[in-house]
């Protein structure tokens, strides 16, 4: 298959921001892509080289695609400099320079001479020289990662130059997620609706979009139907709805649930075979390294051999055998040193819910069955306990149960559905769990998880940073951000000119076409990094998109008084809170706003 190919499918995505557009396109990409080719023609799509679990990367600075291009055209590198500050691209530099001068003796020195049949570069030569690069690592390695990328360039076209620097920057923003990738591969390879269920349950089991792709294409669905947890392989995470009063839960949970504490910490989802123990934060990033101790303890205190086992890692004081916040956790956070950290920071493990065990997938069985096997599979330990759990049927009960989580240092409670219908939802947001704060009961005070998409510069002795960051809520079903608030309070200094700093590394130079705005933000940004952010209250607003129209004509929701709480680096955007559950929480509002007037 040749690239160009697929830079001419990439031109056609680039330019569209519709969702049918682009499943039809994605179709048409199915149809040119031989079925072995699947798999890195998924992949390089969504702008990656692996699945996400595998924690391949690329590693590309721009100094480092500046010096390629330089080098591929003859040109000095501060010409390329200058050229990427004008336009802000790095893409578009190389389509402007590359495949046009000095290209032929290029492709004659790395051995690309001959008929333009000969240089035309494939998907394999692409997807073979991106891999060399993500694991070339250590001394020398930038310039050799710099001559890989130089063999490409030398038989690249202006258009295949541009995608293959995006794809180098992390930064192909096709805005091709996955979600859109599963509707496509279940009308090219399904047959009806609930094919796409069977695909996105595969999904959510394997977190891997480029196998099911490829298994689809050569097997067919059969082979889907057929796909099972492996464990040590991350499974997409479970997530729960938020509500307000004890009475609203309960009877949404049919009168009677179970609560756990919400404990304030990293989520985790442990996968063990034997001594082989892999821990996956909720971004499904491997995170291991950095519990030496709860891998040692899981070790200990499961008698199970192979299961996957769900909880939150919290910071622990052994001394008073307090929880500690969240920032304390976060602190302890670092490849090096972790010894040192291990002892100055110790944690516990509070496990939650059980996925696996032994051969056989508990994601059918109910919660009270899950959470008995569970109980019967933990010897309690140091770092490794149950989390504590009650049955509550009344608004007391609860309040009681809410106000002992409190007391102990969590965040909240969780309450969950103990009927029979009660699966794990591998990748799901519902009301199986329904997260109850501190914050969500006296007040319309509230708190939610929100994707940076831009920044405005401030003023007076904030000048030089990004005082004010835009912030938007992710819409699964449209898959675009929406804006909600202006953030500008909350920050310390020193957040200040991180923030400035982490968005600068991600600037864009012009609004990604993700993102539905009706503000112009002084600083475009990738939308990655993932802020919990308090509001006062929600209100209609003119100026914000989240939920255009959905409650008032030609007005979206807004959060007022909007407060910077903390970085949520656990999270990554597509698990952000999402414009329903900030059209259910405005809902919710009204109506209790309505109770307080009668
Ligand atoms: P969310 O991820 O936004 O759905 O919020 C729920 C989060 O609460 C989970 O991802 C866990 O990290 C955390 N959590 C803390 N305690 C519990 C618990 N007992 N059960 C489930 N989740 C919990």
């Amino acid at each position: 298959m040749k690239y160009a190919d697929l830079a001419e499918i990439y031109k056609k995505l680039d330019v569209t921001t519709k969702r049918l557009e682009m499943i039809e396109i994605l179709i048409e990409l199915f149809e040119l892509t031989p079925k072995e080719k699947m798999r890195s023609v998924i992949y390089l799509t969504s702008g990656k080289i692996c699945a996400d679990y595998i924690g391949l990367e690329l590693g590309f600075a721009d100094k480092m695609v500046i010096k390629a291009i330089a080098k591929a055209v003859g040109k000095p590198g501060n010409d390329v400099t200058k050229l990427f500050h004008k336009t802000g691209d790095l893409g578009e530099v190389a389509e402007t320079l590359i495949g046009k001068t000095g290209q032929q003796q290029l492709g004659a020195f790395f051995g690309a001479s001959g008929s333009d049949q000969e240089r035309q570069l494939t998907v394999d030569e692409v997807w073979e020289t991106l891999h060399k690069i993500a694991k070339t690592e250590g001394k020398g390695s930038s310039t050799k990662k710099t001559n890989y990328l130089l063999g490409v360039f030398s038989k690249a076209s202006p258009l295949e130059a541009k995608y293959i620097t995006r794809t180098v920057l992390t930064q192909l923003r096709l805005g091709v997620k996955d979600l859109t990738i599963i509707e496509a591969l279940s009308r090219k390879y399904g047959e009806g609706k609930e094919s796409r269920v069977i695909i996105e349950h595969a999904y959510n089991v394997t977190s891997d979009i480029g196998e099911i792709g490829e298994r689809l294409a050569k097997e067919g669905i059969e082979a889907i139907k057929r796909i099972d947890i492996v464990v040590g392989r991350p499974i997409r995470m479970m997530s729960a709805q938020r509500m307000g009063t004890a009475e609203e839960i309960l009877e949404k949970l049919g009168g009677k649930c179970a609560l756990e504490f919400k404990y304030d910490g990293e989520r985790v989802q442990a996968h063990v075979n034997k001594d082989e123990i892999t821990l996956y934060s909720r971004n499904l990033n491997e995170i291991t390294d950095m519990y030496p101790d709860v891998k040692g303890a899981l070790k200990r205190s499961l008698k199970s051999k192979k299961a996957i086992v769900e909880g939150e890692i919290t910071a622990w004081d052994p001394e008073t055998e307090q929880l500690k916040p969240f920032q304390i956790l976060m602190s302890r956070k670092r490849k090096y040193d972790i010894d040192k950290a291990m002892e100055k920071i110790p944690v516990k493990l509070f496990l939650f819910d059980i996925l696996y065990k032994d051969g056989e997938s508990l994601l059918k069985k109910s919660y009270p069955e899950r959470r008995q096997i569970l109980e019967s599979l933990v010897n309690d330990d140091d770092v490794i306990v149950l989390s504590s759990r009650e049955i509550v049927n009344t608004a007391e009960g609860f309040e009681g149960y809410f106000e002992k989580a409190i007391e102990s240092g969590c965040e909240g409670i969780m309450a969950k559905d103990i009927r029979k219908e009660t699966q794990y939802q591998a990748g799901n947001r519902g009301f199986l769990w329904i997260k109850h704060k501190f914050d969500y009961t006296s007040t319309f005070a509230d708190s939610y998880d929100f994707v940076v998409v831009g920044g405005f510069y401030g003023k007076g002795r904030r000048k030089g940073t990004l005082g004010t960051l835009l912030m938007a809520a992710f819409n699964p079903e449209e898959n675009r951000f929406e804006t909600v608030c202006k953030l500008g309070s909350g920050f310390t200094d020193e957040d200040l000119a991180n923030i400035t700093e982490a968005l600068m590394s991600i600037k864009l130079d012009k609004k990604p076409k993700d993102v539905v705005s009706n503000l112009n933000a002084d600083v475009w940004v990738i939308p990655s990094l993932v802020y919990e952010v308090q509001g006062a209250d929600l209100s209609a607003s003119p100026v914000h998109t989240c939920a255009l129209g959905e409650i008032k004509k030609d007005a979206g929701i807004a959060i007022r008084f909007p407060r910077f709480i903390r970085y949520r680096e656990d999270k990554g955007p597509e698990i952000a809170t999402t414009t329903n559950e900030i059209i259910d929480a405005y809902k919710r509002q009204r109506l209790l706003k309505k109770q307080d007037n009668t």
